[in-house]
């Protein structure tokens, strides 16, 4: 795939229901009772209970950047792009069951714990690929600078705004690596805090409304049940 239809080629807007493995969490982690093999025992900074993933996000012109980058002038959102094309917006905030000193879940093995962590593939962890390190080959992080960054990289069409043609995967890779990135919990435009809503239909199955519980468990979130959409609304 050209670099241009990784960027392009992004699915209509998938919210958070997504059935991708970044949202299912088997057996996760986290426990300490777990055999030694666990790779969550030797995992450095347990990104998976740190950061839940909001939406995945179509970005076909620069208004589209121009709206993630707004969302990265607010505290705790975060934005990736994987190197299938796929844009995903995050919300940085850690489990409110995550024990910070210990980096262990403080349900881990009780009914308390989501559904949804205790059956993440853990062996097969796209979050410790992707997060553990400082730059990963097959995900792009993003702030607000690297998006401004980004939007100048691109070129767009004179007529509608759309994006015409993107830097090469590697180029992005190189220009982003060199960038840090700020800390999501130290923006506040203007000291103010401000809601976000991201609505789905109701969820149908009970593997989709375990997303839902999954997603309580974080501070700041709260979900909106109603007839015709289920609503989660984070707070900044
Ligand atoms: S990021 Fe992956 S390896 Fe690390 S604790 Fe979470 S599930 Fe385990
Ligand atoms: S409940 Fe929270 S701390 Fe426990 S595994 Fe799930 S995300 Fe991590």
């Amino acid at each position: 795939m050209d670099s241009t239809n990784r960027l392009m080629e992004v699915a209509n807007r998938v919210r958070n229901h997504s059935a991708s493995s970044i949202h299912k969490r088997e057996a996760c982690p986290r426990g300490g009772s777990s055999p030694s093999s666990n790779p969550c025992l030797s995992c450095q900074n347990t990104p998976c209970c740190k950061r839940l993933p909001l939406e995945k996000v179509t970005v076909r012109a620069r208004a589209d950047l121009e709206d993630l980058r707004e969302y990265l002038r607010h505290r705790w959102f975060e934005v990736g792009l994987k190197d299938d094309g796929t844009w995903m917006l995050f919300y940085q905030r850690p489990c409110r069951n995550l024990d910070l000193k210990t980096g262990l879940c403080t349900v881990h093995g009780t009914p308390q714990q989501p559904w949804t962590c205790k059956t993440y593939p853990s062996h097969h962890c796209w979050y410790q690929r992707v997060f553990a390190q400082e730059q990963s080959l097959e995900f792009i992080r993003f702030d607000a600078r690297r998006i401004g960054l980004l939007m100048e990289m691109v070129s767009y069409d004179v007529d509608t705004g759309e994006i015409a043609d993107v830097p090469s995967w590697e180029e992005m890779i190189q220009v982003f690596s060199r960038m840090p990135l700020d800390d999501p919990a130290s923006r506040s435009p203007e000291g103010k805090s401000k809601q976000f809503s991201f609505p789905v239909p109701p969820p149908q199955t009970e593997r989709h409304k375990e997303l839902f519980t999954f997603r309580r468990q974080f501070p700041g979130v709260r979900i909106v049940e109603g007839e015709t959409e289920w609503v989660t609304v984070v707070e900044t």
